[in-house]
């Protein structure tokens, strides 16, 4: 093959289809491969992978550094599709999702400008509109995608800062954060995601402004010690400003009381935004969306698209119900998204993100919906909510596990009946087989953790993991 070629155009039309072959080949190659995940330590790998000359003076040309992948790279790719990975919110990608990435890899479309992304931009927009319909906002609702939920709720709590200061006057975006910036609080979960210290940090009020709230059995916010705290905080002349409600949380997938939530917020004139980047796929199923509680109440939910929804990574959205709150993010340049353009009718949806260059995510939601249809996405969801109870179930009943919270999604956190040491042990051995299970802590004791995201996941598959865990336990 002649190793001229540089881009996709009408000269290379056989190279291209000849590339893509080869990388089909190549990926198909391991999929009969036992196990998630070839188990190799990570000296071994690391040995591996340090000896490679990543940039030789001279190429070594497409056959070579395909040989390089099949041999030294796609053997030790983590499988995701395997049933035998189960430790995060970290799915497997359905079959026509990956074509769809072939699709916006090739034409490599730019959601910034519609100069960039004619028809992707419009596509972008409906699919927005498809989703604030479908989470119960009316047509004052619009939203963006994003890298992930991390910056779905980045923009979510932004955009609330900024329309909270406005109402009092101050406006952040022209004179940054005001004189009294160390008051404000955001309150959310004792066990809800990182993100939300994270953004605090990055938008200038600092870990301590984000006030964790207790959980009680379920693991869902106390509602009554939540308001004695947000009472408390008022009558110190603290500010609250956001209250986080996380709709399935990233371990045990419990879902916070939107209703009761939202009479705090009205209570306290605080904005609400629902963090169901886990939960949010749970909308599609007839059976199960009721567990969400009416997210419409919020004024912003966070969507992620590969969780529960099985698209490749990157896939998030974030949407608002009152479109206004977006405009936090507009900011004209001369060379980009002129103000006479969009009076013409082109869209720059760059006046709504964080981001400038942006790949058209929106397209892989678009093509699988509408694929799939709402029911398609249900059986996937059903299953892996069902699949989580029959794992409850069957742990619960033996006396060697503890499983502390019943699931209302797809994760179920538990533990054998043994020491840290021992449970620690037990996800270790079970790595080097390849098989990879979760492990966090709660109320300080070591846990294991299925996050039940594969289709294919059964019951056959759930009992020869307990009984491998079972015998593990014996072991050490
Ligand atoms: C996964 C997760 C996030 C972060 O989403 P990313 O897509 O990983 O950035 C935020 N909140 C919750 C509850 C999550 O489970």
């Amino acid at each position: 093959m002649q190793e001229e070629f540089l881009i996709l155009s009408r000269n290379t039309k056989e190279v291209f289809k000849k590339i893509i072959d080869d990388a089909v080949s190549a990926i198909t190659s391991t999929i009969d491969s036992a196990n998630a995940f070839s188990g190799i330590n990570p000296y071994a790998l690391r040995s591996i992978i340090s000896k490679k000359e990543i940039l030789p003076a001279c190429g070594v040309g497409w056959r070579s550094v395909m040989e390089d992948i099949n041999h030294d790279v796609l053997p030790h790719m983590l499988r995701s599709w395997d049933p035998s990975y189960m430790p995060h919110l970290h799915s497997p990608a359905l079959i026509e999702s990956i074509a769809s990435e072939l699709i916006i890899a090739s034409f490599n479309n730019s959601m910034d400008s519609w100069d960039q992304s004619p028809v992707q931009t419009e596509i972008e927009e409906k699919v927005i509109k498809t989703l604030t319909s479908l989470f119960g906002y009316d047509d004052n609702g619009d939203g963006t995608f994003t890298s992930g939920g991390s910056q779905s709720n980045l923009a979510a709590i932004t955009a609330h800062r900024d329309s909270f200061l406005m109402k009092g006057g101050w406006d952040v975006k022209k004179n940054g954060l005001p004189p009294y910036f160390d008051k404000l609080r955001i309150y959310t979960s004792e066990i809800s995601h990182f993100s939300m210290e994270k953004s605090a940090h990055l938008l200038g009020l600092g870990y301590k402004s984000v006030v964790k709230l207790p959980v009680d059995g379920k693991c869902s916010i106390d509602i009554i010690k939540a308001e004695e705290i947000i009472k408390s905080d008022v009558d110190k002349g603290l500010i609250p400003f956001l209250f986080v409600a996380t709709i399935g949380t990233t371990d045990f997938g419990s879902i916070d009381d939107i209703e009761k939530i939202r009479k705090i917020c009205n209570r306290y004139k605080m904005f609400l935004h629902s963090d169901a980047a886990y939960g949010s796929g749970a909308i599609m199923s007839s059976r199960y969306s009721d567990r969400l509680g009416p997210l419409y109440l919020s004024d912003s939910i966070t969507i992620d698209f590969h969780k529960m929804f099985l698209l490749p990574i990157s896939c998030s959205a974030v949407i608002f119900k009152d479109k206004k709150e977006l405009e936090c993010f507009a900011l004209h340049a001369d060379y980009l998204n002129r103000e006479e353009d969009e009076e013409d009718g082109y869209i720059n949806l760059v006046s709504k993100s964080i981001q400038t260059t942006r790949r058209s995510d929106a397209f892989k939601v678009y093509l699988s919906f509408m694929m799939r249809g709402k029911n398609g996405f249900a059986s996937i969801i059903d299953h892996d909510i069902e699949i989580a109870s029959y794992f409850y179930n069957k742990i619960s009943s033996d006396p060697l596990f503890l499983a502390p919270v019943s699931p209302r999604l797809s994760s179920v956190v538990f533990k054998v009946n043994k020491s840290d040491n021992v449970n620690k042990r037990i996800r270790r051995a079970l790595l080097e087989k390849g098989i990879i299970i979760g492990q966090t802590v709660y109320n300080g004791s070591v846990m294991l953790k299925f996050t039940l995201l594969n289709p294919e996941i059964n019951e056959e598959k759930i009992d020869f993991l307990i009984e491998e865990i079972k015998k593990l336990s014996e072991k050490f």
